[in-house]
């Protein structure tokens, strides 16, 4: 782990930077305030820092004040060491954002043992971020096949919707659903049945361009967000067609051949969300009743 050492004092400085050393840490030592802030606030940045409080430039309470305005899930962990044995002080220290505050002359037994609760801390918080991560990502990916679930690409939807309105630009939907899946499961099992949308999902990702959206809207239905020039829409939905008709799915149970009917609509004017959803419906609907394997457009 690395530690940020802000002191102006040489002497002080160097007795740190050889202290943290030797307790397996490593020390980054600056000699003024603003110098720490530089450090501080890249991405990559040390989550601990010992800092003095009277420093050139910027001293350390202002450096504290500063590092409490910036909003972020990993805020550093801040020690303060410095010879203002004050009351005031303390308290002015910790209420500006400092964790913990230690009097010059130090006992390094004590220092130590304060920067191992700070590190405690830090691994507490990592891991808290990292759960958050994970759930935020649970909440808004469906487990089967890794990509949007149905209420995160509405979400997404509904924003490239205000977007499209907003700038003027095109949007298009597409509703896809497998054709007969249900056959599919009956016949292969549900395993097998997973792996046939996997590796639909996988195809829909190769046809889509990088900045066209999918997710999974129900069982079998998948649905397609394109932003975009006009006519562009069309190339994308039949060529994921021909795709998916044209290229097996590898699974368990062997190469699995399914087709795919899908019902495309246009944001056009003021079209709401709802809109949008039931004519790519219907244009799903459509596209079944004519036989599948289509594209049919609203
Ligand atoms: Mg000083």
């Amino acid at each position: 782990m690395r530690i940020l050492i802000a002191e102006d004092d040489l002497t002080s400085r160097t007795m740190l930077i050889a202290i943290v050393k030797k307790w397996g840490y490593e020390p980054v030592a600056v000699s003024d305030g603003e110098a720490a802030w530089e450090v501080l606030r890249k991405d990559d940045a040390p989550q601990l820092a010992i800092i003095d409080w009277n420093m050139p430039v910027l001293d350390g309470l202002d450096l504290c004040k500063r590092l409490r305005k910036i909003d972020t899930p990993d805020p550093p962990y801040i020690i303060f060491l410095t010879s203002r044995s004050e009351k005031d002080c303390i308290v002015e220290a910790l209420e500006s954002g400092a964790n913990d505050y230690i009097i010059k002359p130090y006992d390094n037994e004590e220092l130590w043992a304060r920067v191992r609760v700070g590190q405690r801390m830090i691994e507490m918080q990592t891991a808290t971020n990292n759960a958050k991560k994970a759930l935020a990502h649970e909440a808004t990916h469906d487990p089967l096949t890794g990509i949007l679930n149905r209420r995160a690409i509405l979400d997404s939807l509904q924003k490239e919707i205000s977007r499209a309105m907003r700038q003027g630009t095109l949007l298009s939907i597409g509703l896809c659903d497998i054709d007969h899946f249900k056959l599919v499961n009956d016949r292969y099992g549900h395993q097998t049945g997973d792996e046939v949308l996997r590796g639909f999902v996988s195809t829909i990702q190769d046809s889509l361009r990088e900045y066209d959206l999918i997710g999974r809207y129900g069982g079998e239905e998948f649905l397609i967000v394109a932003p975009g020039a006009s006519g562009s829409e069309e190339v994308i939905y039949e060529r994921l067609l021909t795709r998916v008709a044209g290229q097996g799915i590898a699974t368990r149970s062997g190469t699995v051949s399914i087709t795919v009917s899908i019902g495309v609509v246009e944001l056009r004017g003021t079209t709401t969300l709802d809109e949008l959803l039931t004519d790519a419906d219907s244009a799903l609907y459509r596209a079944k009743n004519e036989g599948r394997n289509r594209v049919s457009y609203a």
